[in-house]
């Protein structure tokens, strides 16, 4: 397994109405990308800094320019975008995850990849190394910027915005963290599941009540995403109100995670959006965490309405025995 810290820059449009719309709504166009592989010790190999030619904001952005230092000419000299994948993809190998500073390069590459009509299926799962860092050092859920998260860790010579030198101040935070421990309860970690599904359908079928919903979701077995057989849910729990969480086996054995995500519709049907999930060690933990939880909540639920009983059987002995 190698682990590929990514960072990506890009250039935005001249002007509002210049925005690319379609395929995608375009916030940018990647013009650089920074990419540091480490081994399974989280040991730097080598790196790899790439120019990219943009297609559709050729105009290097004021802004950018002057966070970025990049140039016109810097611009002009990149790599059509389908050639720098190439490069990328080669230089990740074939069994790897990504490692970021922060939620934004991965939605960006996905973007650019349709932008371009491109395959995103070769992108991995994704850890957004602040989680880790909020978590572990400083201690407070909150963004960090690379910048100041050097600094608290105490290392030095620091240049912002190039992503070469991006990646790599990232990846020598990783020395820094316990990744095994973050990788491992990640999606808990972030609050929700993190990593793409493999598959997600918006159900056509509307339901009268949440009940009617929760009980048909869950006796439906439905095609497996991910081969010929069909999967069944075999449990129901609540993440929250609007999302549910099934562990469904597939008929040709292998197991996965199901979010239901519910929503009322316009004329108050309830109706259910299906995701499908791998089951990585982070959802593997998220789920035990979020199905402990609610037996939790059950078993107390129980207990209460056990007590209840027993008041009232002792009221009424109470009254019996008054009245003799
Ligand atoms: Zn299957």
């Amino acid at each position: 397994m190698n682990y590929i810290v990514l960072d990506l820059e890009w250039n935005q449009p001249a002007w509002r109405g210049a925005m690319v719309e379609k395929p995608v709504h375009l916030v940018g166009e990647i013009v650089q990308i920074g990419a540091v592989r480490l081994n399974k010790k989280f040991r730097i190999k080598k790196e790899l800094r790439l120019g990219v030619a943009p297609k559709f904001y050729k105009k290097l952005h004021r802004k950018v320019s002057r966070i970025t230092g990049l140039t016109a000419e810097d611009l002009k000299n990149g790599l059509p975008f389908d050639k720098a994948m190439k490069k990328l993809r080669r230089f990740c190998g074939k069994n790897f995850v990504f490692l970021t500073w922060g939620p934004d390069d991965i939605p960006m590459l996905l973007d650019n990849l349709r932008l371009h009509a491109m395959d995103d299926k070769w992108v991995p799962e994704v850890f957004d190394l602040q989680v880790f860092f909020a978590h572990q050092i400083a201690k407070q859920s909150r963004q960090f910027a690379l910048e100041d998260a050097m600094e608290m860790l105490g290392e030095g010579e620091f240049r912002a915005h190039d992503a070469l030198e991006d990646a790599h101040s990232t990846a020598i935070i990783c020395r820094h963290l316990n990744m095994e421990e973050g990788m491992k309860n990640y999606a808990s970690l972030a609050g929700d599941i993190t990593s793409r599904p493999l598959a997600s359908t918006e159900l056509r079928i509307r339901y009268r009540d949440k009940g009617e919903a929760l009980k048909e979701l869950r006796e439906t077995p439905f095609d497996c995403p991910a081969c010929d057989g069909f999967l069944t849910p075999e449990t129901m729990i609540p993440q929250n109100p609007h999302k549910y969480l099934s562990l469904a086996s597939c008929s040709a054995g292998e197991r996965y995670l199901v979010r239901f995500k519910l929503y009322q519709d316009p004329e108050h049907f309830w109706r259910a959006t299906r995701e499908v999930y791998t089951i990585t060690e982070a959802l593997r933990v998220f789920y035990e965490e979020k199905d402990k939880r609610y037996t939790e909540i059950k078993r107390k639920e129980r207990e209460r309405e056990k007590e209840k009983r027993r008041r009232k059987k002792r009221a009424a002995a109470a009254a019996t025995a008054a009245k003799d």
